[in-house]
Formats: structure tokens, sequence, C-alpha cells
């Protein structure tokens, strides 16, 4: 963050003394917007594009509950972190909050160091992914690595895989139809199931060596280091039938299905070996995969 520009919270509760404890607290470092009511709340995530939301729970009319799910459904607002400040302190409606996507949930009454201490710890989560985005390595729509972080990557564990004699595994997604489904529901509806399925990638590449990628519009790579065919074909799989099972949000509050096509490649790669030779056979499995019917994994095997 440039030092002379604060990050912004909006503080969604319906009392006003949590609103002006709140706004104590945080207003030397953060810039505070308020709203009393749940419609609000949802009308000033729109318009002012916070950088972090506070959200109480119960309110009359629209709950945060409500909020929260809306906010998800909506590409503008969608990746905005929410922390759930609420009474409700059951195990259920914390597990309820993290479900709908909020990032961290306290309950009153709260400790003012602690609410403190959480905003600062999101808040610095977000300036490091915006730090890492300014130096063009993540994706702005799906916020995972983008095509250049993944070439840089690949070039360090491939060399790696040789060097140990360790085998290394990639699989390349492609969406099934895309092209019918933006046509279907429109180009941002398209933007969001791309988000979707990037969160399932990325949750699925679970060591820190490895690296889930969009590669280019609507087709995405996982890179497995140290990971041989029969365990790069289990975490397909997986993703596979995540996608299959996923039901997208859409702003009307139904929802939509997807698919995906995935080739394989795992080897042990020799010294001489071209990473770009294994990629393209990756390639060359995914398009196998796509003429086998789609929503099924080719490795050739
Ligand atoms: P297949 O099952 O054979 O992969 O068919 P497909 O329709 O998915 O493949 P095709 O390559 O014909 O279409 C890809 C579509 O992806 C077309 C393009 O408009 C869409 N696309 C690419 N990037 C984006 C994006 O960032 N957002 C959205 N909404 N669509 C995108
Ligand atoms: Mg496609
Ligand atoms: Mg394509």
């Amino acid at each position: 963050m440039e030092a002379n520009q604060k990050y912004s919270i909006l503080a969604a509760d319906d009392e006003r003394a949590n609103l002006a404890v709140l706004n104590r607290i945080l207003s030397a470092d953060y810039t505070i917007f308020t709203a009393k009511s749940g419609e609000e709340a949802l009308d000033r995530a729109q318009k002012d594009r916070p950088d972090l939301i506070l959200l109480d729970i119960i309110m009359p009319g629209m709950s945060g509950f409500d909020v929260l799910a809306k906010l998800k459904e909506s590409p503008h607002v969608q990746n905005i972190p929410v922390i759930i400040i609420t009474g409700l302190s059951s195990e259920e409606d914390e597990e309820r909050g993290f479900f709908l996507g909020a990032v961290d949930y306290i309950t009153k009454p709260f400790k003012n160091g602690i609410v403190l201490a959480r905003v600062r710890t999101h808040i610095q989560i977000i300036h490091q992914m915006r730090m890492i985005e300014r130096l063009g390595l993540i994706d702005p729509l799906t916020d995972i690595a983008n095509r250049r972080s993944f070439d840089n990557h690949i070039d360090v564990e491939w060399r790696r895989s040789v060097r140990e004699e360790k085998p290394i595994s990639f699989l390349m997604m492609d969406l099934d139809k895309f092209k019918s489904y933006n046509d279907t529901y429109g180009h941002p509806q398209g933007d969001v199931l791309l988000k979707t399925v990037a969160k399932i990638f990325s949750s699925a590449a679970r060591r820190p060596s490895d690296l889930a990628a969009r590669l280019g519009g609507e087709e995405f790579g996982i890179l497995l280091p140290d990971t041989d065919m029969e365990n790069a074909l289990y975490i397909a799989e997986k993703i596979r039938s995540d996608v299959e099972v996923a039901r997208i949000p859409t702003s009307d509050g139904s929802a939509t299905a997807a698919t995906i096509s995935i080739g394989a490649v795992s080897t042990f790669p020799q010294d001489g070996d071209l990473a770009k030779d294994f990629l393209a056979k990756a390639d060359v499995n995914l398009y196998n995969a796509k003429n086998g019917g789609r929503n099924r994994i080719y490795s050739g095997e």
C-alpha cells in the first residue's frame, strides 16, 4: 500500500453503539464506511467497493447470512473478504458463516484488541495478494497463478526432478463446451464459472511445490512435482468430480453446472528432456479426453 492510501472497511450492524465502537478502534488505521441494515450493506459494498467487510448477522430485514450469500453471487464484490461479527455463538452458525464464504468469525461481546488483530491479519493478506498481483504473477480474474508464474515454476521444478531423480506430473484442464455456456448464460456468468473451477484446482494443489495456474482463457494446469501417475490420476479424478458436482451460483439465485476434460502426464525427466515436450503431451492427452466424449481424464495409459 502507498503510505498515503488507507485500506477501507465496511462495517454493517443494526446497533449504532457497535458501529461506534468499531469506528473508534479501526478509524485510525482504516477508512470506515458503515451500514445499519443488510440491504444498506449490500448497496454500500457495490458502491464503495471496500477492501474488507465486517458483517453482523442478526439485523431486521435481510440477515447477515443473506447478505453474505448475495455478495458471493456478485462477480463485482465476491472477492471482498467478509469477517462475521455476531452474537450468534453456536458452532452451527459459525460453520454456516464459513460455508457461505466468510474468512473469519468473531462472537460478541468482542474484545477490541482481538477485532483489531484479526482485521490487521486479513488486511495484510489482501496487501500481500495485491503486491503479488502487481508483480504480474497472479491472474486477476481467478486469483491463482498465471501463465508467467507457471513457466517460472515448471522451470525450477523440472530441473529439481532431474537432479533428484523424482517423478513429476502435470494435469491440463479445459472447460467443456464453455463457448455455449457463455452463449447461454452470458460472459459475466462465464467468469463466475472460471473462478469456481480455479478454486477447486487451487485447493487440489496441496503441497507447497504444487501449483495450479490459469494458462489461458479457459485452460488451466496443475503441476505436481514428486508425484507419480497413480497419484496424479487420483487428484485428477477428484477435481473432475468436484467440478461435476459443483453448482455455480447465478445472479438470479439459481445455479448451473459444468464439466472439465483433463489430459494427464507423468515422467521421470532425464537430463536433456524438455518441459515443453512434456506439456505438449498433456495437450495431446487433453485433446483425446475431449474426443473421447469430455468430462473425463486421458493419460494414454
Ligand atoms: P470444448 O469442450 O471443445 O473445449 O469446447 P469449448 O466451447 O469450451 O471450446 P472453445 O475453445 O470453442 O471455446 C472457448 C471459449 O472460452 C470461447 C471464449 O469466449 C471463452 N473464454 C475464454 N476466456 C474467457 C474469459 O476470460 N471469460 C469468459 N467468460 N469466457 C472466456
Ligand atoms: Mg473448452
Ligand atoms: Mg478451449
